[in-house]
């Protein structure tokens, strides 16, 4: 049975510069959403994509409108277990607007303190949390 209910659409990261596609909203973009769109014999391999770059403000509220008509929204950049998995030392999880969390402990000068990034793509967590954990990498 073909149906385009239920077929996933993908979230990946937009390229560098990228603008919202929203009516008169030129804020960067967060998130690249790309979906097959229907033809008639339904989506394949094949079909030709549309692609949807998307602002933090713009983008929860399409990823909203993605999941309540059929379509749950596939993470591109990573899984959030591998993240977690990855960073045993943090706490990873997710919003019910799908914006994703992490938190950990680090030592400064005047203590350990809590350090908290958020993002909307697992690869771009993960890459925040990289940054927090090897700051040495910074000061080449
Ligand atoms: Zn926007």
């Amino acid at each position: 049975m073909t149906n385009v209910s239920g077929f996933p659409y993908q979230a990946a990261m937009p390229p560098a510069g990228a603008t919202c596609h929203c009516n008169l909203c030129r804020s960067v973009a967060v998130v690249r959403l790309i979906m097959p769109l229907p033809t008639i014999s339904g989506p394949d391999a094949d079909s030709p994509l549309a692609i949807w770059d998307m602002c933090k403000l713009h983008w929860p509220s399409l990823r909203g409108a993605c999941e309540r008509s059929g379509h749950p929204v596939t993470d591109t950049t990573g899984d959030l277990r591998t993240v977690q998995d990855e960073f045993g030392h943090w706490n990873v999880w997710t919003s019910d607007a799908g914006r994703l969390y992490a938190a950990c402990y680090g030592t400064g000068p005047d203590g350990p303190h809590g350090i908290t990034v958020d993002a909307f793509l697992a690869g771009q967590l993960r890459a925040q949390m990289h940054a927090i954990d090897t700051p040495e990498l910074h000061h080449v």
